[in-house]
């Protein structure tokens, strides 16, 4: 069992989840085979791929047409047919363990020992599952997220009795789909994603339902001051209140007043028409920043805190995994175990055993292994070492970027996937840092692109406006100008949007690559807003003003190919090809003399803010530093000897 062995795959379920998951096997080239148990139900799967891949396709997100990944999609009614060949299934029926019971007694007669077995089941054990089949070793879950085509995480979680080798072919598989995979390594409720976004619900309730809050105050808070994507009421208001009653039933957790209420009145969110809000005679979850209040976020996040102490305790996921869940599967602004050792492990211990003490519930209780990494002084980001060590890093450490330096090469990547990796205040305070702490003798070259497979930067984070103080937006965003001025060749690899914020950045960098499916756009016209990193003054330097002017007057999109016909980047290649090209361009910014590169970006740079007269004394005073140097005689020695110099940048 493993990738190699992987080509045909069969979706049981043609469903919500079905047909997506049906749609991602395909544009990631399998052949595929979606099956429901009546041909009205795959026909509809059927008619909402086709909706969504000519959707992509007009938009370019697809590097192929939608007729051709349709090819590789057969549907039927009839189960043998669909599993016979297959070498992976994937169940997607409706959660019921006694029918996914029959499902897999099902498939253990029309598959061979070899078919990789997943279910997507959201809350069923796998290994409840895995029962029914003589050969549970090949039972895994591939848990996606709704909607499968657009959220990226997919949890690979084995069962009790799940092979290493069968959770290794479904993990590979799910990144070969383009999706980001993490191990779940033990069978337990809620995974990792939904262990931790209990509490995020379940506490502002029991806090509203005991008079210690109210919703808009919950909401304000969490969403405005701590950054997630919306407040835990209207959440609950948009997935449906009786959703989390019910997994709070089935998993025999306390369930807090107010939603019993409000689930007894079937006022169960948006669906109903009221829930936590009013959407029919109200505005809906109108809070607002100033709702805020004095409500107590650390009771919260302490509680979500503590979940990822025992997914990390009890080995069902590393922090690293933790994170990326939460941040692709729930849109969080950064992963609760950093966060956590930002707060301080101490901080978190103490309030929940504060309140251990004062309500006696076993939802405070710390886990043993907060308790024991606070005992060990590993309290977090201050002590140097929390659920991640810190200690040996020379720079950071950094939340929203990750780095690495590698040879002269500085390869920086815009660490928030779930925005799109918007430019929040944090982000950019982090490039700024480490262009401004990092060693520049050990950097020949720098590179900088976008986590995920959606954005280099689809643009300034706008929740974050909210909080600024508009003489604070005034100043020259600094870390532009950083990567302006830093004395090395910055080159951005762009692969998907680039927009806003995003735009600046990569304007504020030398050298723009992008794949052809990228697009371009200043549309902060759209909020009545001018572009505010140097957009208005390097997009005109770089396209001259009649572009420059319709990209910040209409804020529309562009695509790679007018970008790179309009002088905005260097390259529109395939993605196939976007690698390799940007690895010849670093290769030759990377063996380039350091002192010539520094001084041409230098002048060139500052040349373009001086008469020409000016400029061109610039130019012969860099010319006249270099001829001094160990690098010229170097070149000039190489080119005598018709070989490759070796610049020392000295
Ligand atoms: P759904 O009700 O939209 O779709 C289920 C489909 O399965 C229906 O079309 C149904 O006719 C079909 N079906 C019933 N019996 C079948 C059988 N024997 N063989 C094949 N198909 C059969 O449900 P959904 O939202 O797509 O959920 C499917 C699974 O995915 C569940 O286990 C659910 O817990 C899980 N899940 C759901 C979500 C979500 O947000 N909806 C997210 C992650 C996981």
């Amino acid at each position: 069992m493993s990738l190699d062995s992987i080509d045909r795959v069969a979706v049981l379920g043609a469903g919500n989840m079905g047909h997506g998951i049906t749609e991602v096997t395909a544009m990631g080239g399998y052949d595929v085979t979606m099956r429901d148990i009546k041909s009205e139900f795959v026909e509809d799967g059927y008619e909402s791929i086709e909706w969504s891949l000519q959707k992509l396709e007009e938009k370019e997100l697809i590097d192929e047409s939608a007729d051709e990944v349709l090819s590789r999609i057969d549907t039927t009614t009839d189960l043998e047919e669909a599993v016979a060949d297959a070498d992976l299934v994937i169940e997607a029926a409706p959660e019921d363990l006694d029918l996914k019971h029959d499902i897999f007694t099902d498939l253990e007669e029309y598959t061979t020992e070899d078919t990789l077995l997943a279910t997507n089941t959201s809350s069923l054990p796998i290994s409840d599952i895995a029962e029914a089949v003589d050969t549970p070793e090949r039972v895994l879950g591939l848990h996606f997220f709704n909607p499968p085509v657009k959220m990226d995480l997919v949890e690979v979680i084995y069962g009790e009795d799940t092979s290493d080798e069968a959770a290794e072919a479904g993990y590979e598989w799910v990144e070969s789909v383009g999706k980001t995979p993490i191990y779940v390594r033990k069978d337990v409720r809620g995974f990792v994603v939904n262990t931790i976004v209990g509490p995020f619900g379940g506490e502002p309730a029991f806090m509203v339902s005991n008079g210690e809050a109210t919703i808009r105050e919950a909401d304000a808070t969490m969403a405005h001051e701590r950054g997630y994507p919306m407040g835990p009421f209207e959440l609950a208001d948009l997935t449906g209140i009786d959703v989390g009653y019910h997994v709070r039933k089935e998993g025999d957790s306390p369930i807090p007043p107010i939603t019993e209420e409000k689930v007894e009145a079937e006022e169960l969110g948006q669906k109903t028409g009221k829930g936590f809000y009013d959407y029919e005679d109200g505005d809906g979850a109108d809070y607002e920043p100033e709702d805020a209040g004095d409500f107590d976020w650390l009771r919260v996040e302490a509680r979500m805190i503590n979940r990822a102490a025992f997914l990390v305790g009890e080995d069902v996921a590393t922090p690293e995994e933790v994170d990326t869940g939460v941040q692709l599967g729930l849109g969080f602004p950064e992963g609760i175990c950093r966060r956590a050792d930002k707060i301080g492990l101490d901080k978190v211990l103490e309030k929940l055993e504060e309140l251990y003490e004062e309500t006696g519930e076993d939802r405070f209780e710390p886990h043993p292994y907060l308790e024991e990494l606070v005992a060990e002084g590993k309290t977090g980001e201050d002590a140097g070492a929390g659920f991640y060590d810190y200690g040996d890093a020379e720079l950071g450490p950094y939340h929203d970027l990750n780095y690495d330096l590698e040879d002269g090469l500085l390869a920086i990547e815009l660490d928030r996937p779930s925005r799109m990796n918007a430019l929040s205040n944090d982000l950019l305070a982090e490039i700024d840092d480490l262009l401004t702490s990092v060693d520049t003798d050990e950097v020949r070259c720098v590179t900088i692109e976008g986590a995920g497979d959606r954005a280099f930067s689809a643009g300034a984070d706008i929740s974050g406006f909210g909080d600024t103080d508009p003489a604070d937006m005034m100043d020259v965003t600094p870390a532009f100008e950083t990567v302006n001025d830093f004395p090395r060749p910055v080159l951005a690899k762009i692969d998907g949007f680039c927009l806003g914020g995003g735009l600046e950045l990569a304007l504020a960098c030398d050298l723009r690559i992008a794949t052809e499916r990228s697009s371009f756009g200043a549309p902060e016209i759209g909020l009545g807003l001018i572009p505010g990193g140097g957009g208005t003054q390097r997009l005109t330097r770089i396209l001259g003003e009649t572009r420059a002017k319709e990209l910040v007057f209409r804020g529309n999109h562009i695509d790679a190919d007018r970008a790179e016909d309009w002088g905005l980047i260097n390259r529109s290649v395939e993605r196939d090809d976007f690698d390799a090209t940007v690895e010849e361009f670093v290769d030759d910014l990377h063996s380039g003399p350091p002192i010539g590169l520094k001084v041409a970006k230098k002048v060139m740079n500052e040349g373009q803010d001086a008469s020409l007269d000016a400029a061109l004394a610039m130019e012969s005073q860099g010319f006249g530093l270099l001829i001094s140097t160990d690098d010229v005689l170097e070149g000039t020695a190489a080119f005598a000897e018709d070989r490759e110099p070796e610049f020392e940048g000295e």
